[in-house]
């Protein structure tokens, strides 16, 4: 018997196959037992340097700065970028609620753009029917029709280790003078068009929290090659200090700081991306392949321009009215010690944000009934892949081929 538990539990019950759990198996505790035999635990060290250094590195910008969490790196990242209280930042709809959260932390509006059908990332299409039917060139500015504020930034999000089409997006930003802020949290190491996301648009957020590709336990990062906007985003980041003598600050700053033994943490994972992406891709081509012939199920894709990390493997299950939905396999799965999740609320309906403006989001809506997460730790076994797919497929009446 397998222990049953609830889905979305971060359980790790003797049997059981949590969703996505992080791999610590490298030089982690060297790196950690050097800052704690060194003293260098706090905010500045050794290690915070070079995990900047490391990241600007493989992202292939000039400058990266380390900071607390993701969320803190895009908030961070949107001041840099000049949003101002009031203006409006296009966002993902289909996405975890951060990059929303951060936009209202500037004291700035996300107006929620639909995701694609066939990659589930910002439809580009949509944004750019939404700037130019929606908003009006106004004095040197883009300004929303409906609300009146102007429109400051592009926010797209690379959902799943997948990126968004991005050179619409920024031909688009080009024209109407629009900022681009990656959300790359998800998607450490994926390409679009041989490119690497983080270096796409002018700056971009990376987080290291528990359940990513790497982890520091917490963390973020912002990358860019702006030389300004990097020392901005330290500036912001260290509470604004002037005068680190005499405590002087011409601006109200953050703690927002990564500490040396976070970042020792971050050496170490970095150390093992390569291996890390490739586990994801292994263990995504057994699903999409014992997946090819089930009816009714869509396994994850990659756009022919795109290089996936598939970072959180995703089907899309649609027979519902059969009793054979995504909620139903998931349930299906929880009593099989076997952990799924679907995919976020899609941020126009949240009621967190009722008072934002959103952008034909059906498609969000859609996926967000049909799609289920499964296990796609990069420490997953042959073996307990092989009873997930078992599941599924007897779920969906195959059994084993
Ligand atoms: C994880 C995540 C973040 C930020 O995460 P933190 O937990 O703050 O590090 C931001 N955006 C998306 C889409 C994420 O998945």
């Amino acid at each position: 018997m397998t222990t049953s538990f609830e889905p979305g539990a971060p359980a790790r019950a003797a049997g059981s196959i949590p969703l996505s759990v992080p791999e610590i198996r490298g030089n982690e505790w060297e790196y950690v037992k050097e800052c704690l035999d060194t003293g260098w635990v706090s905010s500045v060290g050794a290690f915070v340097d070079r995990f900047e250094q490391d990241m600007a590195a493989y992202v292939g910008t000039k400058h990266a700065v380390a900071a607390v969490s993701g969320t803190a790196a895009l908030h961070t990242a949107l001041l840099v970028a000049g949003v101002l209280p009031d203006d409006e930042v296009l966002v993902s709809a289909l996405t975890f609620i951060a990059p929303a959260n951060a936009v209202r932390y500037a004291g700035a509006w996300p107006v929620f753009i639909d995701a694609e059908a066939d990659h589930w990332q910002m439809d580009a299409k949509k944004a750019i029917s939404f700037l130019e039917e929606e908003c009006e060139w106004r004095q040197g500015e883009l300004r929303n029709k409906t609300t009146g504020r102007r429109i400051k930034a592009i926010l797209p999000v690379h959902i799943l280790g997948h990126p968004v089409d991005m050179e619409p997006l920024l031909a688009a930003a080009r024209k109407y003078e629009l900022a681009v802020i990656e959300d790359a949290t998800e998607s450490l190491g994926a390409k679009y068009k041989g490119r690497r996301v983080g270096h796409l648009g002018d700056i971009a957020c990376f987080s290291y929290n528990g359940n990513k590709i790497i982890t520091t336990g917490g963390g973020g990062m912002i990358v860019t090659d702006n030389e300004a906007w990097a020392r901005k985003a330290k500036y912001l980041t260290t509470q604004a200090k002037d005068d680190p003598i005499e405590y002087v600050h011409h601006e109200i700053g953050y703690n927002y700081r990564l500490t040396n033994v976070q970042a020792a943490i971050g050496c170490a994972q970095m150390e093992q991306l390569d291996n890390y992406i490739a586990a994801k891709l292994r263990i995504a081509a057994a699903y999409t392949e014992q997946f090819r012939d089930l009816p009714g199920l869509t396994p994850m894709r990659e756009a022919p321009w795109a290089e996936s990390i598939f970072w959180l493997y995703t089907i899309l299950l649609d027979n519902e009215a059969q009793g054979k939905g995504s909620r139903q396999l998931m349930h299906y799965l929880a009593e099989r010690g076997i952990q799924a999740r679907p995919l976020w609320q899609p941020l126009h309906q949240s009621p967190a944000y009722q008072s934002s403006q959103s952008f034909q989001c059906t498609v969000a809506e859609r996926l967000n009934r049909v799609a289920l997460s499964l296990p796609c730790s990069t420490g997953l076994t042959t073996d307990e892949q092989a009873r997930v797919i078992k599941a599924v497929r007897d779920f969906c009446g195959q059994g084993l081929r």
